[in-house]
């Protein structure tokens, strides 16, 4: 029979290591390998799918019996090389940031906390209060407001659109339902799919999100929004919502906000603004002034892990009144407002601004990248990249076979390849072909997108790695790969 009450016993189920020593080698050497993989993040193919040979080594049963960790850890660094290339200089596709070394210290901290940041007196929650602050300050929203580290703009945006719904309709309809009440909300068409998801989520319909059309510069019709918020008000509806971009996903155009803020108040409408990215240009000073009204916002939806380089899964949700917020999310009577003494203080919680109960210390590598790097060089890097994006605009109108087919005002360029005797549908394809092979080579990884019915190269800039020379590298393998890709597509 075991003594459980001697000093010395064990317990047979623990998962701490049985030698220290070892686990601390251990841990030094996968940090190694990690600060490797950053430390070449230029040398590498910028896109390396996991190989057959590696996706097969993952189809195993899960054993009764545990592996261990020298297993377990080869098996994790074999996926190091396999990532979807943002790391790398001459990733231009989507909008991915490229995250920084410095961020692995702070989640290494973060995880050995192991903090649930759902609420209690801990500080995990006093460093997400402070980096509200810190947001607060950047974007001048009141004293009053409130914010909430998520994991990204869509879910940024759920929580802001569910407090403008449960604003407009008065709380009640947390009980009752959203009934017969037909709020509706209005965004460009040039917009991301994370809104109009939102409006499916919380009930309101992704019907009920129009889309307004947008100028020359894919930016949002200000005379085509009011006409279409007369129309629908004499038919019945409720407008309730506008939803401006700073920095849409196709072609980087900013909103006229300020207008739309304008519009908004006399219309005493919802003004919410998706600044996934280009909410980041507050800190450069070129783009700053381009911003100019997403401080009169009710609320906005940004990321840090885009254009902020912070390592993924980081967005923020600011909130013009905290009241508000915490009205569409908490479960807490008036009456309660919770201890002031122990464990179960610092009210209010996080829980009582979002849906989740349990959350991790994402806020630590968040606020630690802040203070160590601060505004002025993350705002320069920015601007940094918008020069970038003038040069490659430049070139692209410079040369004989590209056509650059939209504006640029911030991170993206949208342009395609050319060659006379090929039709519109022709050129299509070749371009889309041309991305396949420019990413399948491992050389640089744009993305395409469909400006005016055509498809085009679409290369977006949100990376502080990036060289003007690997402009010239994109330019350079695309002149060399089009014939080929002409030629395999019989053009
Ligand atoms: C990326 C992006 C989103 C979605 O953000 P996630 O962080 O991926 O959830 C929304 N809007 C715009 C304009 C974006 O660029």
């Amino acid at each position: 029979m075991q003594d459980y009450h001697d000093a010395t016993h064990r317990s047979p189920v623990t998962l701490d290591p049985e030698n220290w020593d070892e686990f601390r080698d251990r841990a030094h050497a996968m940090v190694d390998k990690a600060v490797d993989k950053m430390m070449a993040a230029q040398e590498e193919r910028v896109w390396s799918p996991l190989p057959e040979r590696l996706k097969t080594a993952l189809q195993h049963d899960l054993a009764n019996a545990g592996s261990g960790a020298s297993v377990t850890d080869e098996a994790i660094e074999s996926l190091l090389p396999h990532g979807v290339g943002n790391t790398h200089p001459r990733f231009f596709g989507w909008v991915h940031g490229a995250g920084t070394p410095a961020n692995l210290v702070a989640d290494i901290a973060a995880a050995s906390m192991n903090a649930n940041a759902g609420g209690r007196d801990h500080a995990a929650i006093h460093v997400e209060r402070q980096l509200s602050n810190w947001v607060r300050e950047i974007f001048r929203f009141p004293q009053s407001s409130s914010g909430l580290v998520v994991s990204g703009t869509s879910m940024a945006t759920l929580i802001a659109l569910k407090t403008a719904r449960d604003a407009g309709l008065g709380f009640e309809n947390r009980v009752r339902g959203v009934d017969e009440r037909k709020l509706v909300g209005y965004t460009s068409a040039e917009a991301h799919a994370c809104n109009a998801r939102a409006f499916d989520i919380i009930g309101l319909g992704s019907g009920a999100l129009r889309r307004v059309p947008c100028d020359a510069d894919f930016r949002m019709d200000i005379a085509a929004l009011k006409s279409m918020i007369e129309s629908d008000r004499s038919e019945g509806f409720e407008p309730s919502i506008v939803i401006g971009t700073a920095g849409t996903v196709n072609t980087g155009a900013i909103d006229p906000l300020a207008d739309l803020a304008d519009l908004c108040t006399q219309q005493d409408l919802w003004f919410h603004v998706d600044g996934a990215f280009g909410a980041a240009g507050i800190l450069s000073e070129r783009l700053a002034p381009r911003l100019a009204g997403i401080e009169r916002a009710d609320s906005l939806a940004f990321d840090f892990h885009k254009w902020l380089q912070v390592n993924y899964d980081a967005g923020f949700v600011l909130i013009r009144n905290a009241d508000l917020h915490r009205q569409a999310f908490s479960d807490r009577p008036d009456y309660l407002s919770g201890v002031e003494r122990g464990l179960a203080a610092a009210n209010p919680w996080p829980v009582e601004f979002g849906p989740e109960l349990s959350r991790g210390f994402r806020a630590l590598k968040v606020w630690a990248h802040l203070m160590e790097f601060g505004k002025e060089r993350l705002g320069a890097l920015i601007t940094y990249n918008c020069e970038q994006v003038d040069y490659l605009a430049n070139r692209i109108d410079q040369h004989v076979s590209l056509e650059r087919l939209a504006p640029t005002e911030t991170s993206i360029c949208c342009f395609r390849y050319r060659r006379d005797g090929l039709s519109d549908d022709d050129l299509d394809s070749l371009n889309q072909e041309i991305v396949i092979r420019l990413q399948e080579e491992g050389i640089a990884a744009p993305s395409w997108t469909m400006i005016k019915g055509r498809l085009v190269i679409r290369v977006n800039i949100t990376n502080h790695r990036t060289r003007f020379s690997d402009i010239d590298r994109l330019l350079d393998a695309i002149e060399e790969i089009a014939p080929e890709a002409a030629a395999a597509l019989d053009m």
